[in-house]
């Protein structure tokens, strides 16, 4: 296989959604309150132009957001590879990025970590729907992406299992921050219905 040809596999492997595609995650239920965005592919054309220079540097805030506030989700072990770099030198992601929409409250956007990547280097431009959005975004204030998509597109009951199956592997030794998630969630959510 010559590297046109990898080139190609690797585009056809690659997630491709429109802009506002409601979310859905390998074959689960569509998520409607989940709007995917920039999620662009080199066979695909896409909308580009300039974006205030202010919205990077949010973007770039808002990706080092650690607990209590984490914008972070779906985090991969292996980064998938941007299709729009050239062969052996690409950009790659392996975490989504849940952005509350200012325009549609409850609502949120779904994107690729690395879509400050896709802005910068490939010139895409996002809905101004999002980037009202992350201009908005309260960098001090408590969220966590992780809780508030299986709060989205669990049910309760299921979360509750969930949860205790995720707290119990941490088991018997001191959670970090990303494992006390499940623990701080089980406690209050048991405690209010108690
Ligand atoms: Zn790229």
């Amino acid at each position: 296989m010559n590297e046109q040809d990898l080139h190609n596999l690797l585009i056809l492997q690659s997630p491709y959604y429109e802009d506002f595609a409601p979310y859905r995650y390998e074959g689960s239920e569509t998520i409607s309150r989940i709007s995917r965005v920039g999620w662009i592919r080199a066979d695909e054309s896409f909308t580009s132009g300039r974006v205030p220079p202010s919205l990077i540097k949010k973007l770039y805030l808002a990706k080092l957001s650690t607990l209590p506030v984490n914008f972070h989700f779906h985090k991969t072990r292996s980064g998938i590879p941007c299709t729009l770099c050239e062969p052996g030198n690409r950009a790659s992601f392996s975490s989504e990025l849940l952005i509350p929409r200012v325009d549609l409250p409850g609502s949120f956007f779904g994107s690729q970590s690395m879509i400050d990547h896709l802005i910068t280097d490939h010139g895409y431009k996002p809905p101004d729907e999002f980037i009202d959005s992350v201009m908005s975004l309260d960098l001090s204030k408590p969220f966590d992406a992780v809780i508030t998509f299986d709060e989205i597109s669990l049910d309760i009951d299921s979360m509750v299992e969930l949860y205790k199956i995720r707290a119990n592997l941490f088991s018997g030794k001191v959670p970090n921050a990303e494992e006390q998630r499940y623990k701080n969630w089980l406690d209050l959510h048991l405690k209010n219905n108690s």
